[in-house]
C-alpha cells in the first residue's frame, strides 16, 4: 500500500489597496506570523502554506486556478483581514475545485481600547470583511466549513485540523478504486447500488474480475514467501488450536491464508486497487474464503466489503485514508451488525463477520483459530480473533435510495461484553448507539441503514458528514440529539432537497 501524499494546505489572505502600502505590509506580516504559529502548534496533521495577499479579481483568480494544478495542495484557508469587496472573488470563487476553510479570526485578540484610531479599526476589520465574504459564498452556494475565533485559540485550531481531515477525504475520495471478484451476494438488496453514479458523485472506479485471475496470482506465490509469513504469523499471533485439527493441518489452513494474502496484495498492487469485495459462494479455485488474509489487508490500509459491497470496501477505504498517520488512532473496520442483547439496562449490539474484521481495531491479544464457516463449500478458513476496544466510534452506512445516496452516521459507544464467548470463533466488538439503544436502533432502520457499516474510533460524525456533504448527497445523523420526530423531518427534508 502506498503511502499517502505529504498535503499542504493554502493559506490566503484577502485585502484591498484602499488603505495604502503600510497597511498592506501589516496585513502580510499579520499572516506571516499567524501560519507560523498555526505550523508550530503541533495542533494540525499537515503544514499551511502562506500565499501572496490578495487584492485583485486577478490575483484571486489565478492563485484559486494554480491551487486547482497543485497536486499536494488539499484544499485553501481564506480570511479577509481587511475589507476586501467580495465581487472580485467571483470568478476565482467559481473555478475552485478545492476544498475551502472559511478562518474567521482576527490578528489581535483583544479591542486595544486606549490606542484604537481609525487606521487601527481599518486595518483589523475581519468582522466587517469576512461578512462581505461569507455573503458572496453563500450567495453563490459555495460548500465551505467556517471556522470562528482567534487564531491562538485551541479550540479553533483543533477545528482546523479537523476540517483537514475532511478536506483529505474529499481530495482522495477521486483516487480510490475498488476491485470486485464476486458480485453481490444473489437476492440482497442493500449491499446493491449504482456504480456509474457514484463514480460521478464520489470519483471511486469500482471494476470486476474475475475470481480466478486473482487466484492465479494466489496460485504463482512462491512456496518461500508463503512459509515466511506463515512463521511471521505464529510468531505474532496466539495460536488457537481447538483441536478440531492437527497442528500440522492447522499450519496448512494458515498458510493458505498467507498465499491468499500474498497473491491479493501483488494483485491490488500491480493493479493498483485500494479496496477489495470478496463473497464466501463464490470463490472459484480459491481453497477457503479469505479471512485471515483480508483482515491482515485492511489493516495495511485497504478497504473491505463482503459478500460483494462495494459502498463498504470503499467507504472502508476513504476512512482510512481520512485517519492515516492520526496519533494514536484506535483503528477502522467493516463491521456488521449480528445480534443483540436485550435485556433491560444491557441493551447492545454484538458487531462481528464471517471472519473479515480488521484487527487495527483489537484490544489485546489477537488469536488464530481455524473452524469451519457455516456457510459455503471451502475448507475451515483460518481468521483472526479478538475483541475490540471500548470507547466512542461512528458507523457509517452509505446507502442507495434509487435516485440517490443517503450517507447514515451513527455515534455509538464500544464496550465489552459481559461475558467472554468462547465458542464464538470470529472477532466481535460490543456497542450501544446515541441517544439510546432504542432512539439509536429505530433511527437507523428508518433511515433505510444497512446491517455492513464501515465504523472508526478515529473520526468524527462531523468530519465524515462534512465530506458527504461535499460530495452532494444527502447525511443523517444519528446522535445524542436524535428523536424520531426531528429525525423523519429530517428525512422529509431530504427527499424534498435530494429528491
Ligand atoms: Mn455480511
Amino acid at each position: 500500500m502506498k503511502a499517502l501524499k505529504k498535503y499542504k494546505f493554502w493559506f490566503l489572505t484577502g485585502s484591498q489597496d484602499l488603505y495604502g502600502d503600510e497597511c498592506l505590509k501589516h496585513v502580510a506580516a499579520h499572516s506571516a506570523e499567524i501560519v507560523e504559529y498555526l505550523n508550530n502548534s503541533g495542533t494540525l496533521p499537515f503544514e499551511i502554506v502562506l500565499k501572496p495577499t490578495l487584492i485583485t479579481n486577478e490575483v484571486i483568480r489565478k492563485t484559486f486556478n494554480e491551487a486547482n494544478l497543485d497536486k499536494d495542495c488539499a484544499g485553501v484557508i481564506t480570511w479577509m483581514h481587511t475589507f476586501s469587496p467580495a465581487k472580485s472573488w467571483i470568478i476565482g470563487l467559481k473555478e475552485l475545485k478545492k476544498p475551502l476553510l472559511h478562518l474567521h479570526t482576527q490578528f489581535n485578540e483583544e479591542i486595544p481600547y486606549d490606542k484604537i484610531d481609525m487606521d487601527f479599526m481599518n486595518e483589523n476589520q475581519s468582522a466587517h470583511g469576512d461578512r462581505e465574504y461569507a455573503h458572496i459564498l453563500t450567495r453563490m452556494e459555495i460548500p465551505r466549513t467556517t471556522v470562528v475565533g482567534h487564531w491562538k485559540n485551541e479550540d479553533v485550531q483543533n477545528k482546523i485540523a479537523s476540517w483537514m481531515t475532511t478536506a483529505i477525504g474529499i481530495v482522495e475520495s477521486s483516487n480510490i478504486r475498488v476491485l470486485r471478484v464476486a458480485d453481490n451476494m444473489r437476492n440482497v438488496a442493500v449491499t446493491e447500488g449504482d456504480k456509474v453514479e457514484a463514480q460521478i458523485k464520489f470519483g471511486w472506479e469500482i471494476d470486476t474480475y474475475s475470481v480466478n485471475d486473482i487466484f492465479e496470482y494466489v496460485n504463482g506465490i512462491d512456496e518461500a514467501d508463503v512459509n515466511a509469513l506463515t512463521d511471521e504469523m505464529y510468531e505474532k499471533y496466539d495460536i488457537i488450536n481447538t483441536g478440531l485439527h492437527s497442528d500440522e493441518e492447522f499450519r496448512r489452513h494458515v498458510s493458505e491464508q498467507a498465499r491468499i494474502e500474498l497473491g491479493f496484495e501483488k494483485f491490488l498492487e500491480e493493479k493498483n486497487y485500494h479496496a477489495i469485495v470478496t463473497h464466501f459462494d463464490d470463490l472459484g479455485n480459491l481453497m477457503q474464503l479469505p479471512g485471515l488474509a483480508i483482515q491482515r489487508l485492511m489493516e495495511k490500509g485497504y478497504g473491505f466489503g463482503a459478500e460483494g459491497d462495494w459502498k463498504v470496501a470503499a467507504m472502508v477505504r476513504l476512512m482510512k485514508v481520512m485517519t492515516a498517520g492520526k496519533k494514536d488512532a484506535k483503528g477502522t473496520s467493516m463491521l456488521e451488525d449480528y445480534t443483540y442483547n436485550l435485556v433491560s439496562g444491557k441493551e447492545g449490539i454484538l458487531q462481528s463477520h464471517m471472519l473479515e474484521i480488521c484487527p487495527s481495531i483489537a484490544d489485546g491479544k489477537i488469536g488464530i483459530r481455524v473452524e469451519p464457516l457455516s456457510m459455503g463449500n471451502r475448507e475451515d478458513p483460518a481468521r483472526l480473533v479478538f475483541t475490540a476496544k471500548e470507547g466512542k466510534g461512528i458507523a457509517a452506512s452509505l446507502i442507495d435510495l434509487g435516485t440517490r445516496f443517503r450517507l447514515i452516521i451513527s455515534k455509538v459507544n464500544c464496550r465489552k461484553t459481559e461475558k467472554e464467548m468462547p465458542n464464538l470463533p470470529v472477532a466481535t466488538s460490543f456497542w450501544t448507539p446515541e441517544p439510546d439503544f432504542y432512539t439509536g436502533t429505530e433511527s437507523w432502520l428508518i433511515a433505510g441503514g444497512a446491517h455492513h457499516t464501515a465504523f472508526s474510533y478515529d473520526l468524527t460524525a462531523e468530519q465524515l458528514g462534512a465530506w458527504g456533504e461535499a460530495m452532494g448527497i444527502e447525511v443523517v445523523y444519528i446522535d445524542e440529539n436524535t428523536d424520531i420526530r426531528s429525525l423523519k423531518q429530517n428525512l422529509m427534508l431530504g427527499k424534498a432537497i435530494y429528491g
